[in-house]
């Protein structure tokens, strides 16, 4: 009989060595492991110690013998038109012409390579070109803008930065060069070389002489290029992803090797059941965790064809999604539930003109999923939707449901169970200790985190413990920075973020990174972030801002005039991501005695909520005014 779900989980906490050295067996090693875990130095696990291996080895040549004509990228565009199938062999070959180009540029063993790209195959190659050479890749989302992007250069340094011409939404040429150009201005030590992808979508793109190589040239000059794979220990580093917390400043989530390799061979298995030979569409993009790990590494470690879907979900129709899964043959799916809410606001019809029999079930993650959408989805494809939660810091589930181990029944609006691997608590706010079913806690990680979690903050061990291991004090737990409860099932829910840490369509983003951005406007003294509810989007920012003279302020048309300059610099800095869905301007901002803004007592009433104890408030009347601002808009 299968092993139970709860057995296997037990296992993995109880007998973690031999079950990690289990899992291990999925993939291959150059040289064994001497020792499975090193946890003398906690909170910093290694795992599979002295073990040597390499990810595109492991992604790309591994398959080459038994899979080499099929199908292992397949790359389409609904704003462009292409369309593309790459086969292993044909991806091996992409990935030596890169390697070898990046190798022709200086990049070695540790380097970084920075690839700033839309959704094109390139990016791809890129990212398997650097791990095949032992550097280090760190993708920054194509939405981002300048001042965004040259906090991360100055942070990584790379050695060589990847780009193109230009990406596309909704049929507009969005230009990518400019922005580059602005940051490596605005970067402290950026890379001698820029390598630049022309799609011939921005022709009036400028190149820097010396500096900026072209992609096609170069490649030309490498098409029969054999580059060896540089194996790695186990522990070395495999890429950078910055991600939001709650200062200004991203954190370089640092992911190593051989863990990472292994986390997402087996969570394909256990979680997403995808097989060998099968075809794995994640409707994300590249930028993001879900896209390093489900678009790019765990369907390729296992040897699927990944579907890489530059575009949105509604065009040319809100049936493309699914035409793809007929045509393609999609036997897993992974989507957020923002995509699946503005779906949902289409003809249902869609889902009933394609072939889906080749889907066995539906992943959504990155946000809150509510029962309405869920029961929509799960209705209209009659297959499983599974919830399931994770972060950027983890790289794979920390909670979810389990088909390839146990199929348990689903709960609507639950990610089902603690993942395997994770010694997972619900702990008290203040005290720290465990709470009960159907209470309120933090949920948090007993550690050593598993394999494939972040295994430091890039270069800051520090800022690795400080701020995920020192939230209960005595204790040396991770907090995930999100509320949870367990119900008398053992099931979980997820109820938001303890922090300032807001989702906005399923994209993090600290407050104070965009409360920055809105400062830098001439005339801004003072601003609140706030995350607020959004039917379609799940959290939208809104920012209410003190001007330095609001003299000029004291009409609808001139506050209009300066929300848009703040909207502004906030595409500027950040990129339209960040930016809020108004600007309001009040004199002054709640704050308790000792300066602290009540955030969340202006969310509470930016949500139509109580505000809870306003008895630290400094000046009652700063209340009032966050109250007529919201009904300005709200009215
Ligand atoms: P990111 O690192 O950008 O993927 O964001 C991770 C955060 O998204 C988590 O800390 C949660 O706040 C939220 N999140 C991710 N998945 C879920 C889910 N299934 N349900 C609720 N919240 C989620």
């Amino acid at each position: 009989m299968a092993e139970s779900y709860r057995n296997f989980h037990r296992r993995s906490i109880e007998d973690r060595e031999g079950f990690w050295r289990e899992q291990a067996a999925l993939i291959e090693w150059e040289r064994p492991f001497e020792r499975v875990l090193d946890y003398d130095r906690p909170p910093f696990a290694r795992w599979f110690v002295g073990g040597r291996t390499n990810l595109c080895h492991n992604a790309v040549d591994r398959h080459l013998a038994t899979r080499a004509a099929q199908p292992a990228l397949i790359y389409v565009s609904t704003e462009t038109g292409a369309e593309r199938t790459y086969t292993y062999g044909e991806l091996h070959a992409e990935v030596n012409r890169c390697a070898a180009m990046l190798q022709a540029l200086g990049v070695g063993k540790g380097d970084r390579v920075l690839i700033y790209m839309p959704m094109i195959p390139e990016a791809v190659f890129a990212m398997l070109a650097t791990v095949r050479l032992g550097a280090v890749h760190s993708v920054v989302f194509g939405g981002f803008a300048s001042h965004s992007l040259a906090a991360r250069i100055d942070d990584a340094r790379p050695a060589v930065m990847i780009t193109a011409d230009a990406g596309m939404r909704m049929g507009k040429v969005i230009a990518y060069k400019p922005l580059v150009d602005e940051a490596l201005r605005l970067a402290q030590q950026p890379p001698k070389n820029v390598v630049i992808f022309d799609r011939g979508l921005d022709k009036s793109m400028a190149r820097v002489a010396g500096r900026d190589v072209d992609y096609a040239e170069l490649r030309a000059r490498h098409m029969d290029a054999q580059v060896p794979v540089t194996w790695l220990e186990s522990n070395e580093p495999s890429y950078i992803l910055y991600t939001s917390g709650t200062t200004g400043r991203p954190k370089g989530v640092q992911r190593d090797t051989g863990g990472h390799a292994v986390s997402l061979i087996a969570s394909m298995k256990h979680i997403y059941c995808g097989e060998p030979g099968e075809t794995y569409f994640a409707t994300s993009d590249i930028g993001w965790v879900v896209g390093h790990s489900y678009i790019v590494y765990a369907p390729l470690l296992r040897g699927m064809a990944s579907v890489m879907y530059e575009g949105v979900p509604v065009r040319p129709d809100a049936g493309i999604w699914w035409k793809l899964v007929e045509q393609y043959k999609v036997a897993v799916m992974f989507s957020a539930p923002t995509a699946i809410r503005v779906l949902k606001k289409h003809d249902p019809a869609y889902l009933k003109k394609y072939d889906l029999s080749s889907l066995k079930h539906l992943f959504l993650a990155g946000e809150p999923l509510d029962e309405p959408t869920a029961r929509w989805i799960a209705d209209a494809l009659e297959r499983p939707v599974i919830d399931h939660y994770w972060q950027t810091e983890t790289g794979w589930s920390i909670l979810a449901s389990y088909p390839g181990v146990e199929r348990t029944p689903l709960k609507f609006a639950s990610p089902s169970f603690p993942a395997y691997g994770y010694d997972l608590r619900l702990l008290h706010e203040t005290s720290g200790q465990e709470v009960g079913d159907e209470e309120k806690g933090v949920v948090a990680i007993v550690p050593p985190l598993p394999p494939g979690c972040l295994t430091t903050v890039w270069g800051d061990d520090d800022r690795f413990v400080q701020t995920y291991f020192t939230s209960f004090a005595g204790k040396q737990v991770y907090s995930t920075f999100d509320w949870g409860i367990r119900d008398r099932d053992g099931y979980y829910f997820i109820l938001g973020r303890t922090d300032d840490v807001i989702n906005v369509a399923g994209h993090r983003l600290g407050t104070r990174e965009i409360e920055e951005a809105v400062c830098s406007h001439a005339n801004v003294a003072e601003v609140a972030v706030v995350g607020v509810q959004d039917k379609l989007k799940g959290q939208v920012p809104l920012a209410f801002a003190v001007a330095k003279d609001p003299s000029g302020l004291t009409t609808p048309a001139a506050r209009k005039a300066m929300e848009q300059e703040v909207f502004d610099i906030v595409d500027q800095h950040l990129g339209a991501i960040g930016r809020p869905a108004h600007v309001l301007f009040v004199t002054l901002l709640p704050k308790t005695r000792s300066g602290k803004v009540l955030r969340r007592s202006i969310q509470a009433l930016a949500e139509g909520r109580d505000p809870g104890d306003l008895t630290t408030l400094d000046d009652p009347a700063a209340i009032e005014q966050i109250k007529s601002a919201i009904a300005s808009v709200t009215t």
